[in-house]
């Protein structure tokens, strides 16, 4: 039993929020962050949609006067990345190969920060989540903002991790059908 909670334990997030709105920055600089990952889809934008809506352009605006740095790190590659960053006013790193730890060095190259230094924001635990904990950085967990993913995402990964979020015991989003 205790084995089986430490192998979950790896995509446990270190705290889990609804939206971006909800991240307390002001709590994230009291833990000595400087520099913060953000996952792209479902987190900062609609599921492959190019709009961002304007609270989160303007939460943006709020961390980057607080002095925060922050970099995109995104599975896919190019274009809509690079529109989402240049829109946020922040860097950017696409074809990461979450939850490989090379894409995480290169955005910890980019917000010049040590892995203590950093936080990383997503809506996936088998991504975001674990990526960011092997470098021992502090997780985000978001709920995810649209429930239209990639057949794969929908019908094989996030069916595995509503596993994992019963077993952390993390509350389950509305958009996930029960089988
Ligand atoms: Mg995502």
């Amino acid at each position: 039993m205790a084995e089986e909670k430490h192998f979950w334990q790896r995509f446990a997030p270190k705290q889990y929020e609804k939206t971006l709105m909800d991240v307390d920055l002001q709590f994230l600089q009291e833990q000595g962050i400087r520099g913060i990952i953000f996952d792209l889809d479902n987190t900062i934008t609609p599921w492959n949609e190019p709009h961002i809506p304007q609270e989160v352009i303007n939460w943006f605006t709020a961390l980057r006067k607080m002095g925060f740095h922050a970099c995109l790190l995104s599975n896919n590659g190019g274009e809509r990345v690079q529109k989402a960053a240049d829109l946020l006013q922040i860097e950017f790193v696409c074809n990461a190969r979450k939850p490989f730890k090379k894409g995480y060095a290169r955005a910890m190259e980019v917000l010049q920060t040590k892995p203590n230094e950093t936080a990383v924001i997503g809506d996936q635990l088998f991504t975001d989540m674990w990526g960011g904990n092997r470098w021992g950085m502090y997780t985000i967990l978001l709920e995810p903002m649209a429930p239209k993913e990639y057949w794969f995402t929908t019908n094989f990964s996030r069916r595995l991790e509503k596993v994992a979020k019963r077993k952390l015991g993390l509350p389950l989003e509305k958009g996930i059908k029960e089988r």
